[in-house]
């Protein structure tokens, strides 16, 4: 096979103006904060970006009472119209800085400009618009009448879409006439401390967004302010059990949005040039790094061999490599952590018998990289058809009748979401019914819209981010 050569496009990060150390966000300030510093660096080179402020008990106690006064002085006394009119500023700002954020993000972060330019970061604005439209209209939303905000809200989130997770905590939360204070992960706060910087320029009163750095201990003392009525988390099932063990009785409303472990159907019927597409889309986006991956392939017996042999063929034309290239497809693993979770469970997948392929990709010498991976004839008490990977590593299962394939679907102490692909509408929609999963894409896989709600089943996690239903997380009464 021959390949086209590719000449370097790397994006120019001339257009940021980051500073060498970043301080706490409380009441529209940058403050410093108590102990010291961390660094936040780009996966794809090891290199320092900036210092980071990692806030204590005190520091959270700090930002927590910031909000509590926004709320009570400020934020609660807006009318609806007035709270929109601020969304609908920080949406244009981030459409404005938007080629200035997806640089962040990738240099941050590690995935491909492409992403973060073409799907990252205009849902950030999407989502804003779209919350900014229901501020005025709560009365209308179906939630009951009357409805009231919170108060202050804390949310914790994961650095795999780190600035999109923050638009779908503080958007709806903000909506809502909340207050919020949030912590991004400790790998990824930089597109949060720039999404600060667009809060001072919205002019927003002071204290109704604060931002606090640090890691789980920060998250710890956040979850755990006595002043908080409302908790949002994003991020393993691990800490969200904690995390729901520790405000059991507190009064504070919680949503948990959780790992996953997807089973992406293909029907024999299904456009299967189509569905290779939408199995590449579906695992190897993002690296892998996504809740809602299709990371179980289940595939009709009969097309088995000719979907992993295409398969196959497509993966050998992915790029992975520099994240601000515009040709790149695949980016960095986000951590030196995670990339050493991707390859102990791929060595236990091999280790159990599944047959491991790798495309063939030169890998940088400095930074975390894993080539796309595929294991075929994964059985179901495998390991790696059990655990969430959270890589770029599919495993692929068969299934001889759309009974089985529900069963092996279902067969997961997550449900999250799911993919059929099938050219039967009547089929994708009786298979729909049954499977337990909070979002199922027929014919597509990993498609988002801030009208469409977003959430699991079981260890996925419950209530939902994202719609009307994305309201009723942040207001009194509503379910
Ligand atoms: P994580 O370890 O649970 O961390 C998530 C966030 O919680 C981070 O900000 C983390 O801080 C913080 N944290 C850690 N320990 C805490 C504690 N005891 N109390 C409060 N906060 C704490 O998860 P992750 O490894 O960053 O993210 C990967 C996981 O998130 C995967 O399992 C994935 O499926 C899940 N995820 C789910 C969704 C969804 O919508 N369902 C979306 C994205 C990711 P540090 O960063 O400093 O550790
Ligand atoms: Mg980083």
């Amino acid at each position: 096979m021959s390949f086209l050569e590719y000449a370097p496009a790397p994006e120019s990060t001339a257009i940021l103006d980051l500073k060498p150390e970043y301080g706490l966000f409380i009441g529209n300030e940058f403050v410093p904060a108590e102990g010291e510093s961390f660094s936040t660096i780009s996966p794809a080179t090891e290199k320092e970006i900036a210092r980071i402020a990692n806030a204590s008990e005190a520091d959270v106690d700090r930002a927590v009472a910031a909000a509590r006064r926004a709320y009570d002085k400020t934020w609660s006394k807006l009318s609806g119209r007035d709270r929109g009119k601020y969304l609908f500023r920080i949406a244009r700002l981030v459409q404005e800085r938007a080629r200035e954020l997806a640089v962040a993000e990738s240099l941050d972060n590690g995935k491909p400009i492409k992403e973060s330019r073409d799907v990252d970061v205009p849902l950030v604005a999407a989502w804003f618009f779209y919350y900014a439209g229901w501020a005025d209209k709560l009365d209308y939303a179906g939630l009951g009448g009357n409805p009231r905000a919170l108060g202050v809200a804390a949310q914790v989130i994961p650095w795999n879409f780190p600035l999109l997770m923050l638009a779908w905590k503080i958007a709806p939360a903000l909506a809502a006439g909340n207050t919020v204070v949030l912590k991004p992960a400790e790998t990824t706060p930089l597109t949060a401390l720039l999404f600060a910087e667009i809060v001072q320029q919205a002019d927003l009163p002071p204290g109704v967004v604060n931002i606090v750095t640090g890691a789980g201990e920060t998250g710890r003392a956040l979850v755990n302010h006595p002043d908080v009525d409302k908790v949002a988390f994003t991020g393993s099932t691990e800490v969200g059990r904690q995390i729901a063990r520790s405000t059991a009785g507190s009064g504070k409303k919680l949503t948990l949005e959780l790992g996953g472990k997807a089973a992406n159907i293909v029907f024999d019927d299904a456009p299967i040039d189509q569905a290779v597409e939408g199995i590449v889309n579906g695992i190897f986006f993002n690296q892998g790094h996504v809740c809602c991956a299709g990371s179980r392939l289940l595939v009709q017996e009969s097309i088995h061999e000719d979907v992993v042999e295409r398969l196959k063929a497509r993966l050998s034309t992915l790029r992975l490599g520099d994240p601000l290239d515009k040709n790149t497809d695949i980016g960095a693993i986000n951590s030196a952590e995670q990339l050493e979770r991707i390859r102990t469970l791929s060595d236990v997948g091999e280790a159990e018998g599944a047959e491991r392929w790798t495309a063939e990709c030169a890998i940088p010498e400095n930074g975390f990289w894993f080539a796309p991976t595929i294991f075929d004839n994964v059985s179901t008490s495998s390991r790696i058809a059990r655990e969430e990977i959270f890589g770029p590593v599919l495993s692929v299962l068969t299934f001889r009748t759309p009974a089985e394939a529900i069963a092996k679907a279902n067969n997961t102490p997550y449900g999250l979401s799911a993919g059929i692909w099938s050219d039967k509408g009547s089929r994708i929609l009786a298979v729909a019914d049954k499977l337990r999963a909070g979002v199922i894409w027929a014919n597509t896989f990993n498609r988002f819209d801030p009208a469409s709600p977003f959430g699991g089943y079981k260890e996925s996690g419950y209530g939902r981010e994202g719609g009307r239903h994305g309201l009723a997380a942040y207001l009194k009464g509503a379910k």
